[in-house]
Parts: C-alpha cells; sequence; structure tokens
C-alpha cells in the first residue's frame, strides 16, 4: 500500500515508517505545518514529497494514511482522507470531544475505507496471552482489574502534551485511553462509570501529569487506573484478579516489546513466555487483515471513540468532584 503520513511527528519518526515498510509497505508522502519539518522528515526518512497542505495529498494514488499531528489537529486529516477513499490509520486520543470522534468514523464508514486507532499495546504478546487465560476462566470469577501506569515524559516529549490544552495535552487523553483500550480488548468491555483525582506535579502547566482512577463495569467488575508523566524509576503493571487466580504483567505497557507475564495460581506461579513482536508492526497487520475483510484486532475507529470517551468521563469527573457515567453516544 502508498502511504502519506500527517504529522512529522516523534512517533512518526521513532515507529511509523520503519512499521510500514516492514509490512511492505511504502511511505510516499509527509505532510507537516511546516515546510522546513516537512523536507527535514522527508530527508531524514527517504520519503518523495514534503508537502504541507492536506489538499496535497489528492492525485498521489494513496492507498492509506496515518495521522500523527497533535490531538486537535487528527479530524481534518482522517476527513481528507477520507474523501480520498483511502484507509486510515489515526493516533490516539482520535480528537479533543466526542462529537469530532464521531464525524470521523462516520466519514471513514461512509467512503466504505477502513478505519483503525493506532492503540498499540493490545498487541503485545502479554495482552494476547492474559486475553486467552481470560478466555478459558483461568482466573475463576473476575473481581478486579489494576492498571499502574505512570512513566517518565522524556525531554523531546515534553511539548504540547504538558502544557497545552488546546492541542490535547494532559495525562488523561494520552495515557488513560491506553488503558481503557487494554482494559476492554482483555475484559471485552468499558466502564460505565467512573471517578478521577488528577493533579500537576512538577511537570504540567495547564493541564494534570498525574490521575488516579476508578472504573465500574456493567458485569459489577472495578477497576483502578493511575496514569502518570512524572515518575523516572516507576515500572508499570497490569493486573487481573479473579476468585481463583489471577494474571500479572509487568513492565509490558510500553512501545517497545518486553516485560513478563505471571499467571497465578493455587498450584503455584506460572510465567508465560511472551514473544517480542514489534507492536506497531503487529498492528499494521491486523490493519491489512481488516482491509482483506479477515478476522482480525485491529482497534477500530469506533474502539477510538470509546477509549476516547472514557477519558473525557475521566477528566468530568476530575473537575465536578463526581462519579460520570461514561456516554458512548
Ligand atoms: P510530536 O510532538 O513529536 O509531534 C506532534 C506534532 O508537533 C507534529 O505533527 C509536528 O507538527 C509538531 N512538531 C514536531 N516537532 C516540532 C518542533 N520541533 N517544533 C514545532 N512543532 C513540532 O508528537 P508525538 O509523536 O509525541 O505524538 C503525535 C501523536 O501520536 C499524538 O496524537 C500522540 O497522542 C500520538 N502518540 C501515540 C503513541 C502510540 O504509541 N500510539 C506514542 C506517542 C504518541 P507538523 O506535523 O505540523 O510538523
Amino acid at each position: 500500500m502508498k502511504w502519506a503520513f500527517v504529522g512529522a511527528s516523534n512517533i512518526a519518526s521513532e515507529w511509523m515508517v520503519g512499521a510500514v515498510r516492514a509490512v511492505g509497505d511504502e511511505v510516499v508522502a509527509v505532510v507537516s505545518g511546516s515546510a522546513e519539518r516537512a523536507q527535514a522528515f522527508a530527508r531524514q526518512h527517504g520519503i518523495a514529497q514534503a508537502l504541507t497542505d492536506l489538499g496535497a495529498l489528492a492525485g498521489l494514488e494513496l492507498d492509506a494514511v496515518y495521522v500523527s499531528s497533535t490531538n486537535d489537529q487528527h479530524e481534518a486529516a482522517v476527513l481528507q482522507a477520507a474523501a480520498l477513499g483511502c484507509h486510515v490509520l489515526c493516533e490516539k486520543p482520535l480528537a479533543l470531544d466526542l462529537a469530532a470522534a464521531r464525524r470521523m468514523v462516520e466519514a471513514c464508514r461512509a467512503a466504505g475505507v477502513v478505519m483503525g486507532t493506532n492503540h498499540h499495546l493490545r498487541h503485545n504478546s502479554a495482552h494476547r496471552q492474559m486475553r486467552e487465560v481470560l478466555r478459558q476462566q483461568g482466573l475463576g470469577p473476575l473481581v478486579s482489574a489494576r492498571v499502574s501506569h505512570s512513566v517518565f515524559l522524556r525531554a523531546q516529549l515534553q511539548g504540547w502534551r504538558i502544557d497545552n490544552p488546546g492541542a490535547g495535552g494532559g495525562v488523561v487523553l494520552d495515557i488513560a485511553v491506553h488503558n481503557a483500550d487494554s482494559l476492554a480488548f482483555l475484559l471485552g468491555e468499558y466502564p460505565v462509570e467512573v471517578m478521577a483525582m488528577t493533579q500537576q506535579r512538577g511537570m504540567s502547566r495547564g493541564v494534570e501529569d498525574d490521575a488516579m482512577s476508578l472504573w465500574q463495569f456493567a458485569s459489577g467488575l472495578c477497576a483502578f487506573t493511575h496514569q502518570g508523566y512524572n515518575t523516572p524509576h516507576a515500572s508499570n503493571r497490569l493486573e487481573i484478579l479473579g476468585q481463583q487466580a489471577s494474571l500479572e504483567a509487568r513492565n509490558v505497557l510500553n512501545q517497545a516489546p518486553g516485560g513478563e507475564l505471571v499467571w497465578r495460581r493455587a498450584d503455584g506461579d506460572l510465567s508465560l513466555r511472551l514473544d517480542h513482536d514489534n507492536l506497531y508492526v503487529r498492528g499494521l497487520r491486523e490493519l491489512h487483515r481488516a482491509i482483506a475483510g479477515q478476522p482480525n484486532d485491529l482497534a477500530s475507529g469506533e474502539d477510538g471513540l470509546r477509549s476516547l470517551a472514557v477519558a473525557l468521563a475521566l477528566l468530568e469527573s476530575a473537575r465536578t468532584g463526581r462519579r460520570v457515567p461514561v456516554s458512548y453516544a
């Protein structure tokens, strides 16, 4: 497939150009708000076209568009891609509000193209193995889930994320959406109600850099999630706790593959072997399957809309101090 990249971003540079090439596709154009950044990105990655205008994508005979501009700019790029009949892989969070995310999903549906959300974590081996154990009822009736997902933002990423609410900054929109997708992938459900407290703890200005939250699911299960930007020495952890056993994944909530997974049971702890595939390459393979009409594990546009709905409810709860029902409408 021939791809255009909208956004001369870190994620595009560090992971997605390589991932697209690894599945046998090519990147033929990059679009940036700045001609210098577009040219520098194109030069660095050997991309033929450096553009500054979404309109210039017409006529390139593209098959797909990858969108990794700041969160406020995703919608315009996705609507343009759909108008050109291109499949779309859009970064998370899809947008800053649900109405925009809905317009994006609807535009792709109406155009008959596949829309994916780049929730890469569901493509790690730990997630897939945990889902398998859960499908086999390997924990007995479920009790709760815990997600510790506090990181330290590299200096390079300490830009719009920590001081620009208009661009979609803040740790809830950035990381809680991933936690919503991970739990939905594992449990097969999204929360119906959430509560959250947020704080600014030395990293951000004007947006939260740390958030604690409680989630209630329709099945009755409760989850706790912690997402943060300012903890340089924290490990991350994803646990599902059942009445008979539990699953604990450590250091799997990263961009790079790695970490470990333990199934704790009455007969002892069992370490499950993880494969270490590139998560973004796997995600693109799932996108290819979706385009071919095959069964797939792609996070769809709808999935991205739902993870955004959870994040928005968390922000509302933090603002109002109340429990907030999550609206997916
Ligand atoms: P960056 O900050 O690297 O890039 C975002 C935009 O900022 C770029 O598109 C670019 O705009 C602009 N920009 C980049 N460098 C500069 C600069 N030196 N001066 C001024 N503007 C600049 O963002 P990320 O790569 O961290 O994130 C991009 C998107 O990807 C977000 O939606 C984020 O949430 C998502 N993301 C997803 C991850 C995942 O694993 N799924 C991981 C990381 C991010 P322009 O295009 O106009 O040049």
